[in-house]
């Protein structure tokens, strides 16, 4: 359950919202919203007391009304906010009518790749340069990223070619490192339950995309998203790329575009739609790019290299710029006929 209190509420009012609750030996939650204050109770409440609660709590002074919240998550959910969240970068929306394309290299590998790469996202027509300068990989001995010059050279690009950036953070002390050169922080399918990066990342109001791990079910995923909204970052977008396939013989993951009509049932938030982890072979990519976008998808994010055979990490899912290029105006056909815009 959570109560929606009035713009206006005075906080008295809000006290004693929490009183009545806390009376029947329930706790609260106060959480932030965009016009109201709003007070959540994160325990279950017994059926025979729901009644009487929200009919007190609606009448309090300075309550607005009484939501039921069947989730476990509450800032995330569709009940605490109808509306679709929009989540504007530097004039870039997300989550509008205007599908956005993400697109770069899996890592920044150097000046030349990452500002050659720039150049064809923005000559595509897409806002946001993607490039990995902390790399999770499987192997201790893969390629790890340029680290901090991944992100220098990164910000360098995206402001030479005016896109906005994405990149990979992968532990809380490395924050505010990422967040001073990336418009967007990335946490990664393998770190989506790593809390303490959550409440780090959370903590520093930036601007981030949560990728669903690769066996998490969509409660889990909208739990991590609420352990961001809830340690206080607004903008926070869903990625779905892709989940443990049962034959990896032909593709490297599942991607499950259920998810996206599923979340948008759910949530509020934006979701961008990876079809470059989810197929694992660049080949699919373009097709599943646009199933994406049929989906719903309010973005995709693409891995593309100059010379994908050279790349340092994910090479084989990596589309040419041709190919890219292409595939950007596929999706634009696709945009288009689903009443949208790319
Ligand atoms: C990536 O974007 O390069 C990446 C490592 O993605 P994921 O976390 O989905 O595997
Ligand atoms: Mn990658």
């Amino acid at each position: 359950m959570m109560v929606l209190m009035d713009a206006a509420a005075t906080a008295n009012q809000v006290q004693d919202v929490l009183q009545c609750i806390e009376a029947q030996g329930m706790q609260t939650l106060r959480l932030p919203g965009d016009e109201h204050i709003a007070i959540g109770i994160p325990s279950a409440i017994p059926p025979a007391v729901r009644e009487t609660l929200t009919q007190q709590l609606s009448t309090l002074p300075g309550v607005d009304h009484v939501v039921q919240i069947s989730r476990p998550y509450k800032l995330a959910s569709r009940e605490f906010r109808s509306v679709d969240t929009v989540i504007n970068i530097k004039g870039v929306e997300i989550g509008g009518k205007t599908c956005v394309v993400m697109a770069g290299p899996c890592s920044v590998e150097s000046r030349e790749q990452i500002f050659e790469s720039a150049k064809v996202v923005r000559d595509a027509g897409a806002k946001v340069l993607r490039g990995g300068a902390y790399k999770p990989r499987t192997s201790p001995y893969a390629f790890q990223g340029l680290g901090p010059e991944g992100l220098e050279l990164l910000k360098e690009a995206g402001d030479a070619f005016g896109l906005l950036t994405i990149t990979e953070v992968m532990a809380p002390e490395d924050v505010p490192l990422v967040a001073a050169h990336a418009d967007i922080l990335q946490i990664g399918a393998r770190n989506m339950q790593n809390y303490a990066l959550l409440i780090a990342a959370g903590k520093s109001g930036h601007p981030t995309m949560l990728k669903r791990g690769p066996s998490a079910s969509l409660d889990e995923f909208l739990l991590a998203a609420e352990y961001l909204l809830h340690h206080g970052t607004q903008d926070v977008m869903l990625c779905e790329r892709g989940v443990h396939p049962l034959d990896r013989t032909y593709t490297r993951n599942t991607l499950d575009l259920n998810a996206v009509p599923a979340l948008h049932q759910i949530s509020h938030l934006p979701v961008i739609v990876d079809p470059s982890h989810g197929t694992g072979v660049a080949k699919f990519v373009p097709a599943m790019a646009r199933a994406g976008l049929a989906a719903g998808a309010d973005g995709l994010i693409i891995e593309v290299h100059p010379r994908p055979r050279e790349a340092l990490s994910d090479g084989a899912q990596s589309l040419t710029p041709d190919q890219f290029t292409q595939t950007v105006a596929e999706l634009r056909k696709i945009a288009e006929a689903i009443g949208r815009s790319l």
